[in-house]
């Protein structure tokens, strides 16, 4: 069993902590939320007093943080850099959300310092990190890869090694393109259908059962009462906030911009889920994108 400093303990922070604790690993937990840090500690994992305490004799140290300005400012620029804390002989695992071109800076200065950095962002929302059946698209050497892969597997059922340093967060950008586009045409689709005298719920299991299917529609129905556990049915609270996937797709659209690969259905995808957020939707599950649609009823 590992000792493992885990730091960020929000939505997603906080099961994938609770899985290592309940593995058996020493989980050293922080978060400048006390409330998220009380919490985790509930869940089996021990109250580090800051970061630079939690990482103290931590073979890997795990992030879950918002975005890059928070990631860089934990190890590289903040007021006390973690990287001249963590032993050159562990393993930071950064499994937020950030931009490829954050992940490769932090570990180039990483290496530089003799420390090994590697990007492992993570697909399967709030439900997956509790059931401990994320993807990781890991960004790493191989060796790094290997090391990471045991305590990954504690958190997920599918551990892709995507390629070198920066790799997971491209593929992580890809994805969540992905996921804004499907989750907006869901919602479009069983607006009209509503609106033209369908139960949301039948439409639904018909589009499930037919080529419409996708993940947004089968795990995550926007229309709330449809489906009991998902956000839509908890008055959007919890799960992914609209504020994070309007990120991601700035992460996407950067990406299209350096690599001059076209995206117009993920622009579109954008610039809703920027309305949507501008309406003050910031803090809502990104599946309230659904309230665009329905609010001029
Ligand atoms: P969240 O806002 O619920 O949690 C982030 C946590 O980080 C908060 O508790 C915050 O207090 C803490 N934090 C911020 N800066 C810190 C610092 N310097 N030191 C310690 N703690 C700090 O966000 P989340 O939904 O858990 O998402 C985390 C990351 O995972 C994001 O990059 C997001 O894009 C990604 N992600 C989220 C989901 C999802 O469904 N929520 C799915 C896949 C990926």
């Amino acid at each position: 069993m590992a000792t493992i400093a885990f730091i960020g303990l929000g939505n997603m922070g906080g099961p994938m902590a609770h899985n290592l604790a309940a593995a058996g690993h020493r989980v050293q937990a922080f978060d400048l939320s006390a409330q998220a840090l009380a919490h985790a500690v509930a869940e089996g994992c021990l109250q580090a007093a800051s970061a630079a305490d939690a990482v103290k004799d931590a073979e890997f140290v795990i992030s879950m943080l918002p975005a890059g300005r928070h990631v860089e400012g934990l190890y590289v620029s903040g007021p006390e850099p973690l990287l001249d804390l963590i032993a050159p002989s562990s393993l930071i695992i950064d499994c937020s959300t950030i931009e490829a071109d954050v992940a490769k800076r932090v570990c180039a200065v990483a290496a530089e310092r003799g420390r090994d950095f590697i990007d492992a962002p993570v697909s399967g929302g709030v439900g997956g990190a509790q059931a401990g059946t994320l993807s990781f698209m890991v960004g790493a050497s191989a060796a790094q890869f290997g090391r990471a892969r045991p305590i990954l597997n504690v958190m997920g059922k599918n551990i892709f090694h995507a390629g070198d340093h920066g790799a997971g967060q491209i593929a992580k950008a890809c994805n969540n393109m992905m996921l804004a586009i499907l989750m907006t045409g869901t919602c479009e689709a069983l607006n009209m259908g509503v609106r033209n005298g369908l139960d949301p719920a039948v439409l639904s299991e018909i589009m499930k059962q037919s080529s419409g299917g996708n993940w947004a529609l089968n795990v995550y129905n926007p229309w709330p009462g449809v489906m009991d556990t998902a956000p839509a049915s908890k008055g959007y609270q919890g799960g992914f906030q609209t504020n994070l996937m309007f990120k991601d797709l700035g992460l996407a659209m950067d990406l299209s911009q350096q690599s001059e690969a076209p995206v117009p259905m993920g622009s579109a995808a954008r610039a809703l889920f920027s309305l949507h957020k501008a309406q003050g939707n910031g803090a809502l599950d990104f599946s309230s994108v659904l309230k665009l649609y329905r609010e001029s009823e």
